[in-house]
């Protein structure tokens, strides 16, 4: 079976996210998503999250009425980290103390799978214009396949020159496709990603949380239920 993986903040999860996992599982016959909120994600230290068992919660709110997306908890609080590998117990460079990074999860979710079942890691382009500098870039390359989403205000023709250095394909290879549209797959020695190139989801968690403050409606950019619970919870009430 094709598995789908989209982790992230989710604070909280949108429209956008479930564009996304709607479009992959369509276009990949993605058999299930397992959409999976970080306790502790590394990319966004600078600002406080929301508790997680709030984000969780709304996690499965928004993922209910599909049968093929599963709230996981590959990343709760609790579920243990790797170890720093940094000299006396400190963090390396391109770690953060206790945070969950993607290679661990994909991992210890593939202990769970068949052999034959094989893993597709979905993610915005936004987030995949950051990748080089994701903790075992190349080895979370060679544990799954990609999904690269297009979002809103980044493009998809940056997709080759985003990846780690060891894996990105030389200037003259790439360059003759940069002015064509970003469709269709990548496939390189030691990476495969394949383009998603319709998901068209203007919404950002950072906007959501933004309009709550400002007191606007919200049920442009999230499902019903998460709107409610946002609401009964008082969340992001203040910056
Ligand atoms: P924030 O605004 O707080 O930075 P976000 O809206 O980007 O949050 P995340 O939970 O950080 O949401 O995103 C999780 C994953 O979903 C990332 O891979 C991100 O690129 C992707 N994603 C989020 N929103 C969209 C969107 N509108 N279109 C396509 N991909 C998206």
């Amino acid at each position: 079976m094709n598995i789908g993986l989209l982790g992230g903040t989710f604070d909280p999860i949108h429209h956008g996210h479930l564009a996304l996992a709607r479009a992959a599982k369509e276009r990949f016959d993605l058999g299930r998503i397992h959409f999976v909120p970080a306790n502790v994600p590394p990319h966004k230290q600078s600002r406080a999250v929301t508790p997680y068992f709030h984000r969780y919660a709304m996690v499965v709110l928004a993922t209910m009425g599909e049968k093929a997306f599963v709230p996981s908890v590959l990343e709760a609080p609790g579920v243990v980290t790797t170890p720093v590998s940094g000299a006396k117990g400190r963090p390396a460079k391109d770690e953060v103390s206790g945070a969950n990074y993607s290679i661990d999860t994909v991992k210890r979710l593939k202990q769970s799978l068949k052999k034959i079942d094989l893993v597709f890691f979905l993610i915005g382009m936004d987030a995949f214009s950051e990748i080089a500098h994701w903790h075992q870039a190349e080895a979370l390359f060679r544990e799954c396949e990609f999904i690269v989403a297009s979002r809103p205000g980044y493009s998809l023709a940056d997709v080759a020159n985003a990846l780690p250095e060891k894996i990105r394909p030389p200037q003259s290879v790439s360059q003759p496709f940069a002015k064509q549209p970003a469709t269709g797959d990548l496939v390189l020695r030691g990476a495969t990603i394949h383009l998603l190139e319709n998901v068209n989801q203007a919404v950002s968690a950072t906007a959501i949380r933004e309009a709550i403050v400002a007191k606007k409606p919200l049920r442009r950019f999230v499902d019903a239920a998460v709107e409610e619970y946002i609401k009964k919870e008082g969340l992001y009430l203040s910056r």
